[in-house]
């Protein structure tokens, strides 16, 4: 068996975040509704309509979407990340 892969994740904090509230965890490299494992991580843009915040993005092979909310929820019962302020990096 293969150890888990771990990538570091950067997402918004809130639905409608400011663009200063981020989430930043370590956290399995696996679909949350298959255990898939998830497509490549990239950079990407969070854009709200006025600020265009830096978050981690991936797309499933699988084929399953993992909303931000889903992530966080995901995040919230399994207790890991921390909320992280300050400035976006782009
Ligand atoms: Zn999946």
């Amino acid at each position: 068996m293969s150890e888990t892969r771990i990538e570091h994740i950067i997402i918004p904090a809130n639905f409608e975040h400011s663009g200063v509230h981020r989430l930043e965890a370590d956290v399995p490299w696996y679909c949350i509704y298959c255990g898939a494992t998830r497509g490549e991580p990239h950079q990407g843009l969070s854009f709200d309509g006025s600020r265009r915040p830096a978050v981690t993005m991936w797309l499933n092979p699988c084929g399953h979407v993992e909303s931000y909310e889903a992530i966080r929820s995901w995040l919230k019962v399994h207790r890991v990340g921390r909320r992280a302020e300050g400035q976006w990096s782009l």
